[in-house]
């Protein structure tokens, strides 16, 4: 596996608008140093220890997201230094963010995860408890978390139709609490969905933001 070569496939498949995420979970310094060389500064981790691991070992200037299930004992080890967090996924946790940020005087961009996929396995939000949390819950009291948009993962198929159709719906939702206008949300940009076998079609669906692991660094060895 040639890093450079993959990532200069990949951003032929990206348009401008596009960002990419490069997840790095379960790859090793080198492979990210070399990513890091052929010029991405996005990486993406799914555990708060390799995460912390990762950036004191590796170069100041990544922006380090955290893009798995994310506990609540452990996000003030994150806070300092993480720049996106994809996985809200309960109020709870959006409420501790908040708590730790203001500890030390940030102000921390986070997505809200909705629950897309077929299986229950998937972590998020169903539809009905996304927009209680937007209609109805205090997000504005917590101001040292900017909820910056939605993420979410298609269901594990072959059926391209199915997965279309779940990216849709989580456009849909985004336009939706978008064209609100809240003013809470004045910042609600970001539309994270595609991975390595679905991106595309997540791009045609309206992502603004790709996180891709194995298609830029090889099948991870757990
Ligand atoms: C691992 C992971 C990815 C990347 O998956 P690939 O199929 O390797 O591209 C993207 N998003 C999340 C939330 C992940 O956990």
């Amino acid at each position: 596996m040639n890093i450079a070569e993959n990532l200069a496939v990949i951003r032929k498949l990206i348009p401008g608008n596009v960002q990419l995420v490069c997840v790095s979970k379960f790859n090793p310094h080198e492979s990210i140093l070399e990513a890091y060389h052929a010029g991405e500064r996005i990486f993406g981790e799914s555990r708060v220890q390799e995460l912390t691991e990762k950036h004191y070992a590796l170069p100041d200037d990544i922006n380090w997201h955290f893009i798995g299930h994310l506990q609540t004992n452990k996000v003030k080890f994150i806070v300092p230094f993480v720049s996106l967090i994809h996985g809200v996924d309960s109020l709870k946790l959006a409420e501790e963010i908040n708590k730790q940020s203001a500890k030390i005087g940030k102000i921390t961009d986070c997505l809200l995860q909705v629950h897309i996929a077929r299986e229950e396995t998937k972590f998020g939000f169903n539809e009905d408890e996304l927009m209680e949390i937007i209609y109805n819950s205090d997000l504005e009291q917590y101001t040292n978390i900017r909820i910056r948009g939605l993420m979410g993962m298609a269901t594990f198929t072959d059926d391209i139709a199915q997965v279309r159709n779940e990216f849709k719906t989580l456009k849909n939702l985004f336009d939706k609490i978008k064209s609100e206008n809240f003013s809470c949300l004045r910042d609600f940009d970001i539309l994270s969905m595609g991975m390595s076998d679905d991106f595309q079609l997540a791009i045609e669906e309206g992502s603004t933001m790709v996180r891709i692991g194995s298609s830029i660094f090889g099948h991870r060895q757990y």
